[in-house]
This record gives C-alpha cells, structure tokens and sequence, in this order.
C-alpha cells in the first residue's frame, strides 16, 4: 500500500520515493513507489500532474488495494527497484483543486445547515466544478444567501485540519455523511463547523478558498445542480467578464452599468425599425405588382404578368403575386432567383379558369424540378436559376397553346 504524503501535508510538492516496479497500464508506463505526494483521481478530485525524474506524470490511478500507479510519458530510465527516485507535484493544478475541493466542503455544510438541504454528488472538473443538492428548487434568494455567508466564511479564515479516526473515535464526529469506507477514517475539518469523511486535498484556512461564486443553477428531476468557481478560477472568471462588458461597454459608448440598458433600447429600436421596413416593404411590393399589371401582356381572356425577380427572394416574390391575384384577369407567372435558388411561384385572380397548380407541375417537370398547388396558387423549385426566363416561357407558350385548362 503506498504511503500517501498528502494525507498530512497537501503542502508538501517534493519528495523522495523508493521505485517499488514499473509496470505497463493500457501500453503506458507506470510507477509503483513506497510513497507519493502525488493524488490519484477520487473522492471527485482530480489527479496530479509533475514529474517523477524527468518523466511527465500524466495520469495518477488508485488502485482497489490501495496502491497509487503513477503513468508517465515514457519509461522511467536507469531506476531499480529500490532506487531513489524524485518527485515534484505541478503546485498551480493541485492547489486549484485543493481550493475547489475545500470551497465544496464549506458549501455542503452551508447548504445543510441553513437550508437543511443535503449535498448527493460532487464532480470538480478542469474549469469548473458542481455539486447536486438533494432540493426540486433553489430560489435566486437561496442562491444569494449561501454565497453570501460562504464568502463570510472565507473572510473569517477558519482553520482547516485532517486528521484519522479510529470506530470508537467516529462516534463522536458530527458526520454530514456517514464515510463510505471502514476502519481508519480520515476526517477533514473546517473549524468545528464541518466534518466531512474526504481523502482529499484540502487548504489550511478558508482563507485560502478565496472567492466563492456561483455561476449556473440547472434543475434536473428532484435536484438541483449548482455550478461554482473558488479562489484563483473565480478571479479569472471576473477578469473575464470584466473584459468582455468593458468590450461591450466600448461598443455602445457607455460606462459598464449602462450596457444592460443600451442593450434593451437598442433592441426595442430594431424592432420598431423591423416593423416599419416591413410596412415599407409591402407597400413597395403592392406598388410593385400595380406596375407589373400596368405593363402585362393583355390577351384574349386574361393578362399574363411574367417575371424574373433576381433580386427578391422567395418571400418577397411571393407577396408580389398575392398582390396581383387581387387584379380581376391576371394570371401571374414569376420565379425569384435571389440568394441563388430558383422558386417559380404561379396565380392568378379568381376569375381566370386555369389551373395554377398543373401549370406549375407541368412546366418545372419539362425542367427537372419539382413543385404543385392549388388552382390559383402554386409554388416549386429545383432547377438551375439561370433557366427562370426558360422556364417562364415554356409557361407562356403552354398558355397560348390552351394545353393547361
Ligand atoms: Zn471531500
């Protein structure tokens, strides 16, 4: 079983280990050693990284008896079994998960105490950690409030300690949960207020925890899911917003407290303006079909307006040919080829007795499309923009030879 130097000093990144063998993990090399300073993933917390001599540490495992595999980057060269070897933790990685772990005990107990809401799991990942209370709902109020006497609790600087227990020992500790393992039991401390059952890392005050922030709250079923940041991850957070609504701000000309604000107005302003280009639009388009029929080609029973809109898109053309339907006579044949795509859209007023939907079938399958509709009212695709003026004029001459009724 390997001695765990963490266990009594989560301070302590050099060490000096007797090589126990070097076996191979999943095609890695791996380490055994007498002892370690470096954490193995469990308990929620992550791994260490550093170098056992100078070999990258890449991966730390704790194995079912109690052994920790250290699997490095390449073989560890020129060691026996019995030879010294020398180990340095990379400090930035593990005192960030020191402040996260002891930032979640705090947590828990806060959540339990003041609210009575237990903690089910925790998961501390790269960039962010969680932590599920056993609760439907969380109001913002909660939310508030738990941050609130969290960060108190940071400022008092508590100390932290772990320390073992033996069975006669537990008894007497005031357990949030009770340990999942047996016999000697580690218990991790925050100054009389928090017992908790952790192998963890922890730091030695609250202090140290740093800021604590929340920074997501997600139902899921009959719990909650609260994201949260400690120490140097919740700096980092607040230097980043802090840059992007100084970014924001910029933009709009405006100190950072007004940027919430200009960002309301200037939505409602796009909107009206929406709503008045729309306006402005349909009665472009109503004046737009009114000079269509103007100019159309008047034939025995009814006028024939064809057009190829290269500029307007399906929509719009779409509302141009509502727009002439409303002419008593009219047969309108028009293709928008705006934004690369060809729609050949047919209609006509209710007084012409052709049938919009077989014209519209008949003329795109001469071309390789597709499409169909109603008597008065046909829409399809699927052939070559280029080919619009074609296809109008395939429609045109199957008018004139009376083929569509
Ligand atoms: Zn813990």
């Amino acid at each position: 079983m390997t001695e765990r130097l963490y266990y009594t000093d989560a301070y302590q990144t050099e060490f000096d280990a007797q090589l126990v063998a070097a076996p191979e993990i999943n095609h890695q090399a791996a380490v055994l050693l007498d002892r370690t300073s470096f954490y193995p993933t469990s308990g929620g917390q992550l791994f260490d990284t550093g170098y056992l001599g100078d070999r990258r540490v890449i991966d730390v495992i704790a194995t079912e008896n109690g052994d920790v595999l250290h699997v490095l980057d390449s073989p560890l060269a020129h060691v026996q079994p019995g030879q010294t070897v020398h180990g340095v933790v990379d400090w930035p990685r593990r005192y960030d998960h020191m402040q996260q772990h002891s930032g979640q005990h705090l947590l828990s107990q806060i959540f339990y105490r003041h609210f009575g809401y237990e903690t089910v799991s925790v998961h501390f990942g790269d960039t962010e950690s969680t932590l599920d209370l056993e609760i439907a709902a969380l109001d913002q109020t909660q939310l508030d409030a738990a941050e609130k006497i969290a960060n108190e609790m940071v400022y008092a600087s508590l100390p932290i300690k772990a320390y073992f227990v033996n069975d006669r020992e537990l008894a007497t500790v005031p357990l949030r949960k009770p340990p999942k393992v047996t016999g000697k039991i580690r218990i991790v401390e925050i100054d009389q207020f928090d017992y908790s059952a952790c192998g963890g890392t922890h730091v030695r005050t609250t202090a140290e925890v740093g800021t604590i922030k929340f920074t997501r709250l997600e139902r899921r079923r009959n719990q909650v899911r609260l994201t949260f940041l400690c120490g140097q991850r919740a700096y980092q957070d607040y230097a980043e917003k802090h840059r992007l609504l100084t970014e924001a701000a910029t933009l709009f000309s405006t100190e950072l407290s007004e940027v919430p604000r200009l960002v309301e107005r200037n939505l409602a302003q796009i909107k009206e303006l929406q709503a008045m280009l729309k306006t402005f639009v349909e009665e472009q388009l109503v004046r737009e079909a009114s000079a269509l029929v103007s100019s159309a080609h008047v034939g025995e029973k009814y006028q024939i307006v064809a057009k190829v809109f290269a500029d307007k898109d399906a929509g719009a053309t779409k509302t141009v040919a509502q727009n002439l339907q409303q002419y008593p006579g009219t047969l309108a044949l028009l293709a928008a080829t705006g934004g690369g795509k060809l729609t050949l859209l047919f209609a006509r007023s209710a007084d012409v007795d052709v049938h919009m939907g077989n014209l519209l079938r008949d003329t795109l399958r001469q071309f390789g499309g597709s499409g169909g509709g109603r008597p008065d009212f046909a829409q399809g695709g699927g052939v070559d923009p280029a080919m619009a003026q074609t296809l109008l004029d395939f429609a045109v001459q199957q008018l004139a030879m009376q083929k569509i009724q």
